[in-house]
């Protein structure tokens, strides 16, 4: 069970954050044995916090020859390193410690969010805050390996391994920048295809976070793989809501059911016309509640709606569906699909950030050529991910 969100504190600022980080660190396990302990676990973790922060590489050359100049360093003002190590000493440090071990700063980082108001400008569809669940994978070889790979043998190809991770977000429309959750590791065991191991890390990271967030008010957004029977009801276990994608050829009875509702009139529909630029786009909203979103007498009740955008030339420029426990009528029905919609955030404004963006001690060692991604394991799972991949 996650523990819940702590006492109200007194301020949110950087050096207060910084300050948590330190609580955190401070607790990292130590796995060295012998005497060689110049650099504490807390200096290899604000080290690597400091790079990735600054998005920088060479941060902690610069501060370490600032350090032996002047006697003092931004490292140690800022992030409050007391020496500073190398990639190499931060890389052994930190790789034997488990990623779980930073989770509780997510949590602490959200308290702050919420007693000081900025979640409020996330506040999405009857007051909830929107979070997108998404897989990412974040390391994959045909070369390098470890016991906790996803192993996929492509038919008279290579043997793949590699490591996903769902990285949950608080996204809202027409906000850039997200706010990330604890991320849930896919393992070899969660299932035999992309459905199924994702499904089963969502369902853990429901279990795991799902009281704690409740409290927030929390509609979870997904594509149409979490849109399943098993998922929602685990969505709903916890007392959240969801919006995900819906689509006619893994929904085929509730289509079915759309269908049957719109030859009686029991289609609802709203229209929406915009002027873009020169253009005229007409938005036409279709929606139904109390459909089953399965065969079977035990199926879920859904809501169910779609947006179709047409150009003035007649060109469909994007169609989307979604299924959702909210109830749907003619005055939220459009505010529904813009939440929905803001489920590509998470890929754009979070996994795509850490990608490209992160964190380049990685860069150092050469085993970037063998991976799909410029940076390998660590960059995915702020600040944190040292897999036994990477040793
Ligand atoms: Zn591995």
């Amino acid at each position: 069970m996650a523990a819940p969100f702590r006492a109200q504190r007194k301020s949110f600022t950087f050096k207060g954050l910084v300050e948590s980080l330190h609580s955190v660190t401070d607790g990292f396990p130590d796995a060295r044995t012998g005497n060689n302990t110049l650099y504490s676990m807390q200096d290899a973790a604000l080290g690597a916090f400091s790079v990735f922060f600054t998005q920088s590489p060479s941060f902690l050359d610069f501060q370490r020859t600032m350090q032996l100049a002047k006697g003092c360093s931004n490292a140690h003002s800022l992030f409050g390193m007391r020496q500073i190590p190398t990639d190499v000493h931060i890389r052994n440090l930190l790789d034997p410690v488990p990623p779980n071990a930073i989770f509780p700063l997510f949590a602490d980082i959200v308290d702050g969010l919420r007693d000081f108001g900025y979640l409020d400008a996330y506040r999405s569809v009857n007051g909830d805050l929107l979070v997108p669940l998404d897989g990412t994978q974040y390391f994959s070889s045909t070369k390098i390996h470890c016991p906790h790979c996803s192993v996929k043998q492509l038919k008279n190809g290579p043997v793949t391994y590699s490591h996903t991770v769902i990285t949950p977000v608080i996204a809202a429309p027409g906000t850039n920048t997200v706010i990330p959750l604890e991320p849930e590791f896919i393992t070899p065991q969660d299932g035999h295809d992309k459905q199924d191991c994702e499904n089963a890390a969502a369902k853990r990271w429901l279990r795991q976070y799902g009281s704690r967030y409740r409290t927030l008010g929390v509609t979870i957004l997904g594509d149409d793989l979490y849109c399943k029977q098993p998922v929602c009801e685990a969505i709903r276990q916890e007392e959240l809501n969801f919006i995900l994608v819906c689509k006619p050829d893994s929904h085929k009875t509730l289509y079915e059911w759309v269908a049957g509702l719109e030859t009686t009139g029991g289609v609802h529909r709203v229209q929406v016309t915009r002027r873009q630029g020169k253009r005229t786009y007409t938005e036409t909203y279709r929606f139904v509640n109390q459909v089953p979103l399965r065969d079977g007498e035990d199926a879920l009740e859904v809501n169910w709606c779609e947006l179709t955008t047409t150009r003035d030339d007649g060109k469909v420029v994007y169609h989307n569906a979604f299924a959702t426990n909210h109830l749907l009528t003619y005055e939220n029905v459009v505010d529904m699909v813009k939440a929905g919609r803001a489920r590509w955030k998470v890929e754009n404004e979070n996994n795509n950030t850490l990608k490209t963006k992160g964190y380049h001690l990685t860069h150092t060692t050469g085993m970037a050529s063998n991976t799909s991604l410029p940076c390998s394991p660590p960059s995915i799972s702020w600040p944190f991910c040292f897999t036994p991949c990477w040793t």
